[in-house]
């Protein structure tokens, strides 16, 4: 495998993905950390405070958390929802799943979580399956996001919601450069520091910097039948929130 500077096509850019992420799984949730100084779980503790996951009613809450990894979305949601919820985590990568699922065991509410591993751009459940689909940190690495949108309508019910966080576009004056300088130059050999390998976290920053504008992703949102699409910036659009509504 390659992470150079060069665009791979789309068929390369699972297998690179894939490959990133069985090599890191292990030490995937101390690399957020130590990389976001703990910001991620501020971010991830917005986005489920968004979803507002109801906590009781006559059925069951159902969530899909794509590209679910090792489960930091489900078990707030699951915490959330005071174990009302039913969390679906899915993902592509067998390793991500199995680091979440042996997580889930240590949950308050891990008997609500179930893992499937699944591809975003062809998910295996029937039309209407799910009342909100949350995607943290995961869209930016599927190949076409448009069918992945596409997907997350179709297993959404009517009055669903998705909510997407990703990484965004830094665009206060000064924290630009320094965000910058940050991503190029301290990530990939921190990353070669904690997994023995700094090209995964090269693919990663270049990932971020390559991701649209949260204009360009809204419209994408909007293109994929979603309504009342919305965005928020996180800690001056480091990151980004994004929802939409199926109706
Ligand atoms: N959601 C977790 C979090 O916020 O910590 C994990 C995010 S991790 C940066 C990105 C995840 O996307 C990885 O677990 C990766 O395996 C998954 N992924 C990449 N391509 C995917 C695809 N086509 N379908 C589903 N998951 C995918």
């Amino acid at each position: 495998t390659h992470f150079g500077k060069k665009t791979v096509a789309l068929e390369d850019k699972q297998g690179l993905v894939n490959g990133v992420f069985h090599q890191v799984a292990d030490r995937y949730d101390l690399m957020n950390d130590l990389m976001s100084g703990g910001i991620h779980r501020l971010w991830k503790d917005a986005m489920v405070n968004e979803l507002a996951p109801p906590r009781g009613g006559q059925r069951a809450y159902t969530v899909l958390d794509m590209a679910g990894g090792t489960g930091d979305i489900a078990e707030r949601i699951l915490n959330a929802s005071i174990g009302y919820a039913e969390v679906t985590v899915s993902d592509i990568n067998s390793d991500m799943l199995r680091v979440g699922a042996e997580r889930a065991e240590t949950w308050r509410y891990g008997n609500r979580a179930n893992f499937v591993e699944a591809n975003a751009e062809e998910l295996p459940f029937p039309d209407k399956s799910f009342d909100a689909y949350t995607i943290a940190f995961g869209i930016r690495n599927v190949p076409r996001i448009d069918k992945a949108l596409t997907e997350a309508h179709r297993v959404l019910k009517r009055g669903g919601r998705i909510l997407v966080l990703e990484f965004s576009q830094v665009d206060v004056p000064g924290l630009d450069s320094i965000y910058r300088t940050f991503s190029d130059v301290l990530i990939p050999p921190m990353g070669r520091v904690v997994t023995g390998d700094a090209a995964p976290y090269r693919y990663l920053v270049e990932s971020i910097q390559r991701f649209p504008a949260p204009e360009v992703f809204s419209s994408k949102l909007s293109d994929a039948g979603f309504r009342r699409v919305s965005h928020t910036a996180m800690s001056g659009n480091i990151a980004a929130l994004f929802s939409g509504w199926k109706f």
